[in-house]
C-alpha cells in the first residue's frame, strides 16, 4: 500500500496546533520541523542496513549501518522547510533541489532549476513537500528523480489531498507516499480542505505573496484542473 498516513498521537497533536489559523510563522516552522522529524522517522522505517563489525568499550560487535545513500528533493518553496529536520535524521543525506511551475496554457509542470549531476549519486530519494495539493509537481519530480537513476523515491507531506494521492500513485504506483492527514478535497483555488491554508506563507509569512501561488489572483485554470481530478477521481 502506498500510501501511509500517521497513526502517531504525536502527530495528529502537532497537526492540530499546526491547522489553526492562529498560529504564528515561527511556532508554524518549528511545528513543520517536528512534524517532518516524525514522518521522516516513519517514512525511513524500511531502509535497509548492512553489518559493521565495530569495537564498544566493552567487546567487539556487529552492529548495523545505513546501506542506502539518501537525498532530500524539497519541492521549492514550501518544502525548504522540512530540508533540516531531515537533516536532523540523516546528517549524511544530499539535498538537490529542482524547481518547477506550472504553464499557463499547457497546465503542465515546466523544469526552470535541475543541478542534478548526470548519473544518481543516491539511492533512494525523499521528495520533501508539506502539501501534496494536484500532486503534478511531485509526479513530474519523481518522473526526473527515476529517469535520473533514482532506485526508490518515497513522498513525504504533511497533509495530502485525495486528488493528489490518486495522481501520484497512478503515475508512479511503486512510490510510497508518508503523511500526516489525508483531507477531504481540494478546492476550486487548489487549495486543501480542510488544510492549513498556504503552507509556503504560513512558514515564510508572505501572506500577500505572488499570483502564482493557489489563491492569490484569477486562477481559472487552477479550478480547471482541480475539476479534471476531481471526475478522475470519481471514476
Ligand atoms: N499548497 C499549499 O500551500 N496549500 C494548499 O492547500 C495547497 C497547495
Amino acid at each position: 500500500m502506498p500510501l501511509h498516513v500517521s497513526q502517531h498521537p504525536l502527530v495528529a497533536h502537532k497537526l492540530a496546533i499546526l491547522r489553526d489559523k492562529t498560529t504564528e510563522p515561527k511556532k508554524f516552522r518549528e511545528l513543520v520541523r517536528e512534524l517532518t522529524w516524525l514522518l521522516g522517522y516513519e517514512a525511513m522505517a524500511d531502509l535497509a542496513t548492512r553489518p559493521e563489525p565495530i569495537e564498544t568499550p566493552l567487546e567487539p560487535m556487529t552492529a548495523a549501518r545505513l546501506e542506502p545513500r539518501v537525498g532530500l528533493i524539497p519541492i521549492l518553496r514550501a518544502g525548504l522547510g522540512m530540508v533540516d529536520a531531515m537533516l536532523e535524521l540523516l546528517p549524511t543525506a544530499e539535498v538537490w533541489h529542482i524547481g518547477l511551475y506550472r504553464d499557463e496554457r499547457t497546465l503542465k509542470p515546466v523544469e526552470y532549476y535541475n543541478k542534478l549531476p548526470d548519473a544518481a549519486t543516491v539511492q533512494v530519494c525523499l521528495v520533501l513537500d508539506p502539501m501534496l495539493a494536484t500532486g503534478g509537481s511531485a509526479a513530474a519530480t519523481i518522473d526526473i528523480l527515476k529517469h535520473w537513476g533514482a532506485a526508490r523515491v518515497k513522498q513525504v507531506s504533511l497533509i495530502a489531498a485525495p486528488e493528489g494521492v490518486a495522481t501520484l500513485t497512478t503515475a508512479h504506483p511503486d512510490v510510497d507516499v508518508h503523511v500526516a492527514a489525508l483531507d477531504v478535497r481540494l478546492n476550486e483555488r487548489g487549495y486543501i480542505v480542510p488544510g492549513l491554508g498556504d503552507a509556503g506563507d504560513r512558514q515564510f509569512g508572505t501572506f500577500a505573496g505572488p499570483a502564482s501561488e493557489p489563491g492569490h489572483g484569477p486562477d481559472d485554470e487552477t479550478a480547471e484542473v482541480v475539476r479534471r481530478l476531481q471526475r478522475d477521481l470519481e471514476g
